[in-house]
């Protein structure tokens, strides 16, 4: 059985990955920051479906917490790593503490450098591995007041196309998947009037849902994208297009 590694994977996207992957017969090892309830609840889910599904409470902005994790696993080869956690905490830049910096930073772009060199040692070893990272069009293109979002997401990118050209010859694949507007507590938040012009913004007229964008990531992991790396797909609806 093939252990893949999701980072954020209690609710959202990155549930809607665990559930899928696991149906579709990995070990899945999951990182949360807090909500144990959530994190239960999908362990739940897979272990009916019969399923396996771990979770691990560690945050990942937690250098110490993430060593103790990936010390705990050091004996499974993980296939495959999926950077999916982040956090948000928009503002104009100007009233940006460097508190509101350094978390959406450590969260995004920093745990990703931690849990894939965690991980890679052991897809080198075995000659193969997938590492999918979760980007944003905010880091592609900018997004005012989410400088520190689009700052780290747009560090991701860079990070997944330098990545790829360093271990591809190892076996090794690294891609990024860029969601658009999906339907999770993350953009739960907005206002009526915020998320109607978001909604018209959209080529397909409609938010996307965390499964939709858990098959891409699935597919990268797959045997049938043995020959991807270091590219960036798009799963928006035709947003960003
Ligand atoms: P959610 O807010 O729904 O879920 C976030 C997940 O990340 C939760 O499981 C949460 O754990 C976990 N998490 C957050 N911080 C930490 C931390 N410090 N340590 C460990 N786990 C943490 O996010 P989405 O599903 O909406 O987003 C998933 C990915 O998709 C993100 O990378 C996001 O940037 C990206 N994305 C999402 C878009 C959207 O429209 N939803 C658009 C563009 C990109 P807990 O439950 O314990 O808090």
């Amino acid at each position: 059985m093939l252990n893949v590694l999701v980072s954020g994977g209690s609710r959202g996207i990155g549930r809607a990955l665990v559930e899928l992957l696991a149906e579709q017969g990995y070990r899945v090892h999951f990182l949360y920051r807090c909500r144990d309830d959530a994190a239960a609840e999908v362990v739940e889910t897979v272990r009916g479906r019969g399923g396996d599904a771990r979770a691990h409470r560690c945050d990942v902005t937690d250098a110490g917490a993430v060593d103790a994790f990936l010390a705990g696993v050091a004996g499974e080869e993980i296939y495959a790593l999926v950077n999916n956690a982040a956090t948000l905490r928009d503002g104009h830049f100007l009233l940006m503490d460097s508190d509101r910096w350094n978390v959406v930073v450590d969260t995004v772009l920093t745990a990703a450098y931690r849990l894939t060199k965690g991980c890679l040692r052991s897809m080198l070893h075995a000659g193969r591995g997938r590492v999918v990272n979760v980007g944003s069009l905010s880091g592609q293109v900018g997004q005012a007041g989410q400088a520190n979002y689009a700052a780290a997401k747009g560090g991701l990118h860079a990070f997944t196309k330098a990545l790829a050209r360093e271990v591809g010859r190892y076996g090794v694949t690294v891609n990024a998947v860029v969601p658009g507007w999906i339907e999770t507590d993350l953009v739960a938040t907005l206002s009526e009037d915020h998320r109607a012009r978001a909604i018209a913004s959209v080529p397909l007229g409609r938010f996307g849902k965390p499964h939709e964008v858990a098959r891409v990531v699935s597919f990268l992991l797959s045997d049938a994208a043995s020959y991807i790396t270091g590219a960036t797909v798009r799963v928006d609806g035709g947003v960003g297009s």
